[in-house]
């Protein structure tokens, strides 16, 4: 098993390539059909870390360029199959300053078919188990790759610099740090984040 990041528009996709089939794992913001439609070839899933935009947005642009099935958390169906605006809640002042820029990369947001919903604890193909880990969204969930004793968190972590940390966009705090911890007690040898540098869990600082 592998993992490839592939780099987008100030965010991150994943691509986990595995004997079974490769899963893409998030599709950047509206505009990023072109760069992920490289990456297609031989996937069997496209699943969604949470339905932020930045996480949804290319969706639409390659649903009919794949057979692959399409797969978020219930709690996130709607904003997908409806092309809805999930609102990040910010808890930072300076990011609040900037975040009328939000609205300027969710255009071209549309409505993409959800094929199905993802269950704590389910393996999506052997040594891929999704986590449902809510706290930055409520639909937000982990994908915990044991061959690799790796996790892609998302944007529940975030790359700052040298060292991993809570996001300052999250819904709820108390979810998120159980969500973390309940990660870090799987004792991964490397974290895989959305924004900023992945990296090795000795590096989380919380
Ligand atoms: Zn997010
Ligand atoms: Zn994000």
């Amino acid at each position: 098993m592998q993992v490839k990041e592939i780099q987008l528009r100030f965010v991150k996709a994943f691509l986990i390539e595995t004997d079974e089939g490769n899963i893409l794992v998030d599709t950047g913001t509206p505009g990023s059909g072109k760069t992920l439609q490289n990456y297609l070839k031989d996937v069997k899933y496209i699943i969604f870390t949470h339905s932020h935009v930045d996480h949804i947005g290319g969706a639409s642009e390659i649903r009919g360029l794949t057979n692959a099935e399409f797969c978020i958390h219930e709690k996130g169906k709607e904003y997908l199959e409806k092309g809805l605006i999930r609102k990040p809640v910010v808890h930072s002042l300076g990011l609040k300053i900037v975040f009328p820029l939000f609205s300027l990369f969710s255009r071209g947001l549309k409505p993409t078919k959800v094929d199905c919903t993802l269950k704590d604890e389910e393996e999506i193909v052997k040594g891929v188990k999704v986590l449902y880990t809510p706290g930055h969204t409520d639909d937000s969930i982990s994908l915990y790759l044991e061959p690799i004793n790796s996790v892609i968190v998302g944007d529940m972590l975030q790359g700052r610099g040298n060292y991993l940390t809570y996001p300052q966009i999250y819904e709820n705090m108390g979810e998120m740090i159980k969500s973390v911890q309940r990660v870090l007690d799987l004792k991964p040898s490397f974290i895989y984040v959305s924004h900023g540098k992945s990296m090795n869990s000795n590096y989380v600082k919380i």
